[in-house]
């Protein structure tokens, strides 16, 4: 009997490595450089294109090739904001604080919109707007206080939505209402990642994939960085390794709580049911504890699903069968739509819910993108790299918060399975 669930030619590995040319051959790593990047995703890559441009001879180190972490396995959502959960951050930092970083936020979008433009990377970058959804009323609240913040800080525009109006938004009963964010951006991720990938490379850095960086000592004025295809010298290092962060880098593997995040992609559907699905074809994500997040994929009528899951699954029919139960319980009408591809990445998150950045030991970091890096990631790299050039708009509001260490729960979530079963629980217990 045919499966229900999985299509015959499913496949365990991302959507979007099917529209990727086969990454190049490594380059080799040099014995010397102004700069070695640990980490090849959005961050490394978009502070090799700045310190490239302003002409510093930039070494990106990667373990497996360019943009294979997360950066080519996210949902391509490209928030004005931080995160969802504003309103509870809003009561830990301050109503000033939170205004200063959600303006950091919309920094980072203006930055990677414009990067993307001038750059001219062919990534399927599109306006359409976001629709966040609330799974209750009292989450459909603190929603639309999240709305008054964007509107006031982030110079953003939108609409609350009540169970009935956002029909207009949605085609499922699921959820209490929600809110749209005009203007917010969706790309391909993984054209992105290679499509900077190829300006960086272009303006003259070295990416040298299969280079896992083993260890990082000082050694007179700079760094011996031992990889696995020798050692390189480099005047100043920038590490740029989120949720992938080993236990080589122990300064800041204790830092980042890695976080498991999912998505399937369904077969291509009809144009009318996608457009039954997404009236207004906006990006979507859910304020639940246990965040989902959904889209069109650019280019096909196919509907991409994913969640925040902290799950570790056998194998990945078994990622697949979970996440399709997850978007029927979403939209009902798709249970018959088969899973063409599942996959997994690493989100980072800080003790705090903040991106951080800084130097530690000398040695500069980038770290915990907090499951926004798409902008987040590609601004903290270019400002980076602007402090290593010495200009003077270098800063941002994350580098001087303090990046707290908790060796329970960071470098490696064992809690995260646990927890994510118990929000589960608690969002089906909550009316
Ligand atoms: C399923 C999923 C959905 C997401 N959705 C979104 C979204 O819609 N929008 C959004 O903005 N963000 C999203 N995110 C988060 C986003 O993908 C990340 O924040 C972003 O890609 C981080 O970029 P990065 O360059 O900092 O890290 P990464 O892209 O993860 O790159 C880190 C790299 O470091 C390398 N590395 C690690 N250790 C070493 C070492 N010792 N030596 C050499 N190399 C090393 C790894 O191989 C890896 O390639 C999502 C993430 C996932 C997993």
């Amino acid at each position: 009997m045919p499966d229900p669930v999985l299509h015959p030619d499913f496949k365990d590995t991302p959507y979007w490595w099917e529209a990727l040319d086969a990454p190049p051959p490594p380059a080799d790593p040099p014995e010397r450089t102004e700069v070695a990047i640990v980490g090849g995703g959005y961050t490394g890559l978009s502070a090799a294109l700045t310190l490239a441009r302003a002409g510093r001879k930039a070494l990106v180190l990667e373990a497996e090739h360019p943009g294979w972490g997360a950066s080519s396995r996210n949902a391509g959502l490209i928030t004005k904001l931080l995160h969802t959960g504003l309103a509870r951050m809003e009561k830990h930092v301050g109503t000033e604080a939170l205004g200063r970083y959600i303006a950091e936020a919309a920094a980072a979008f203006a930055y990677t919109i414009e990067l993307i433009e001038r750059e001219q990377i062919a990534c399927h970058l599109t306006r359409p707007g976001r629709f966040v959804a609330a799974p209750n009323p009292r989450k459909l609240k603190e929603l639309a206080n999240e709305l008054e913040l964007a509107e006031r800080y982030a110079d953003a525009t939108g609409e609350v939505h009540d169970k009935k109006s956002q029909r207009r938004e949605l085609g499922s009963n699921h959820y209490a209402g929600g809110i749209v964010i005009e203007g917010t951006a969706a790309a391909h991720p993984a054209l992105y990642a290679q499509g900077l990938a190829r300006r960086a490379e272009n303006a003259g850095a070295t990416l040298a994939g299969g280079c896992r960086v083993a260890a990082i000592r000082r050694e007179g004025n700079g760094f011996r960085v031992e990889t696995g295809r020798g050692p390189v010298l480099a005047d100043e290092v920038i590490v740029a390794t989120n949720a992938y962060t080993g236990p080589e880098l122990p300064q800041f593997r204790h830092r980042v709580v890695p976080i498991a995040a999912s998505m399937i992609a369904t077969e291509p559907l009809d144009r009318g049911t996608i457009e039954r699905l997404l009236p207004t074809g906006r990006t979507c994500v859910d304020n639940a504890r246990t965040f989902r997040y959904w889209r069109k994929a650019p280019g096909e009528d196919r509907l991409l699903f994913g969640g925040l899951s902290g799950q570790r699954w056998r194998d990945g029919k078994a990622r697949a069968r979970s996440l399709h139960a997850e978007m029927t319980a979403v939209f009902p009408d798709m249970a018959g739509a088969r899973a063409t591809h599942a996959w997994s990445g690493q989100v980072a998150l800080s003790l705090d819910h903040l991106p951080h950045l800084g130097v530690h030991d000398g040695i500069h970091y980038a770290l915990a993108m907090c499951g926004t890096g798409l902008p987040m990631g590609t601004w903290l790299g270019h400002r980076i790299a602007q402090c290593l050039l010495g200009e003077a708009e270098a800063g941002t509001v994350f580098d001087t918060l303090p990046f707290r260490e908790n060796r329970l729960v960071a470098g490696n979530a064992w809690f995260a399975p646990a927890a994510a079963g118990f929000y589960r629980f608690l969002d089906l217990m909550e009316p």
